[in-house]
């Protein structure tokens, strides 16, 4: 791929001067808007990776901009050492809006998880009565909850926890999409397991979908087992998947709901833990918490993101383009592409890669026809545009990663 002299400029300068912790596409972008994001030069591309699903409303929105600048002026950030009046009108909003008694701001996904294990592990000791510092979280395989030390003893990709030990003890992972794992491990020490934690569907695993019926059976034998289920929709929640939380297709209600990433529309790190009174008020003042989570600015911005998804019906739109788009590619047949999969506008390519062509690659030829989304693993591309993408200009991104497919063919 091509990229001029003042993209290059930037990526060396990321390259000298920052931690070499991520691999980029080279591509330098300055603007964006809805659906498209332009790079350094001008060009246009259509954004499929939304900032891995944050960007669900759109680049720059003008009404969760316009929250963000009207409340910049007044008040950013006061810490939770004081009230401010901000906070509770989000609170109320959000829990009113996911349907809980009581909501945990925190920032980064990560952050949000974390909360949610520390909750889980305190209602553990508080309420079902685990014996001190015994208290079991079981993950699944394949799982990605962010990078603290503690999240990535769950992980199983070695480039996540790979010389990063020792870990933290109280995890145990089960495969997933596998509820006969789950039963086995709850029936062995039931008593010990504070949560059952898992992604209604696996984002950064290549947006595996389980099988129908998973959730809910899972949540099943939690409640027969009085072990918390626990929904990490940091990725799939928010419309996305084509309902508002992926856990609603199978009509699942998470006793502690993990959310982040498109809460802001990408305009702020922010995340939240819902969770009902008996879950939620076992943490008490002082034993949590974090300078910035619930900040002013954060409140405002998160309540202008989630009333745009309800006005402009992003989850019933999620839904319908996402069964155009399976529908187009699942008819699309090349000898570089194995098949489609995913939930709304949550989905994935799984290519056939050869020795010349991977799923980079086939990456780097849409880049340069004009459309952004990046591999996870060797075989398997994400296709997640923001929500607020139209019909039309969907089908004309579905044109250029055929375009991009086909050729790809010649040099395979
Ligand atoms: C992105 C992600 C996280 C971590 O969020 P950060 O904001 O990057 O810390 C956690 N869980 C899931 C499912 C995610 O996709």
């Amino acid at each position: 791929m091509a990229f001029s002299k003042i993209q290059e400029q930037f990526i060396d300068q990321e390259g000298k001067y920052g931690a070499h912790n991520y691999q980029s596409l080279p591509v330098v972008l300055s603007r964006g808007k809805g659906a498209f994001v332009w790079d350094v030069d001008g060009k246009k591309y259509f954004d499929f990776l939304s900032a891995y699903s944050a960007v669900n409303q759109g680049h720059c929105h003008p009404k969760i901009v316009k929250a963000l600048c009207d409340q910049a002026q007044n008040l950013c950030l006061t810490s939770r050492a004081f009230y401010n009046d901000c906070l509770g009108p989000y609170e109320e909003f959000a829990t009113k809006y996911f349907g809980y008694d009581k909501l945990l701001p925190m920032n980064s996904g990560a952050e949000a998880v974390e909360t949610a294990v520390k909750l889980a592990r305190r209602w553990g000791y508080a309420v079902k009565g685990i014996p001190d510092n015994e208290a079991v979280i079981i993950d699944c395989e394949g799982n990605f909850h962010g990078r603290t030390i503690s999240l990535i003893t769950m992980s199983s990709d070695p480039s996540s926890y790979y010389r990063f030990g020792p870990f933290t003890p109280g995890f145990v992972t089960i495969p997933y999409d596998d509820p006969d794992a789950l039963r086995a491990e709850l029936d062995k020490y039931g008593e010990k397991v504070a949560g059952f934690l898992v992604e209604p569907i696996q984002g950064e695993a290549g947006v595996r979908v389980p099988h129908d019926g998973y959730l809910k059976k899972c949540y099943d034998l939690c409640k027969s087992h009085n072990v918390l289920f626990m929904a990490d929709e940091v990725q799939c929640g928010i419309a996305r998947s084509g309902r508002m939380l992926a856990c609603d297709y199978e009509n699942v209600r998470p006793d502690i709901l993990i959310l982040g990433k498109a809460i802001s529309g990408g305009v702020l790190p922010i995340s939240a833990v819902l969770a009902d009174d008996p879950i939620m008020l076992t943490i008490k003042p002082g034993e949590h918490g974090s300078t910035y989570g619930g900040f002013p600015l954060a409140c405002k911005v998160a309540v202008a993101a989630l009333q745009v998804v309800k006005d402009e019906h992003l989850t019933e739109k999620a839904y319908h383009l996402g069964e155009i788009f399976r529908r187009e590619m699942g008819e699309f047949k090349s000898p570089l592409m194995d098949y489609v999969r995913g939930k709304g506008l949550l989905n994935a390519v799984i290519t056939k890669p050869t020795d010349k062509v991977e799923a980079w690659d086939i990456c780097l030829k849409m880049a340069e026809n004009g459309l952004l989304a990046k591999p996870t693993h060797r075989n398997i591309i994400r296709f997640a545009p923001p929500l607020v993408i139209t019909e039309d200009e969907l089908m004309t991104a579905i044109g250029i990663i055929k375009k991009s497919f086909i050729e790809m063919e010649k040099i395979m």
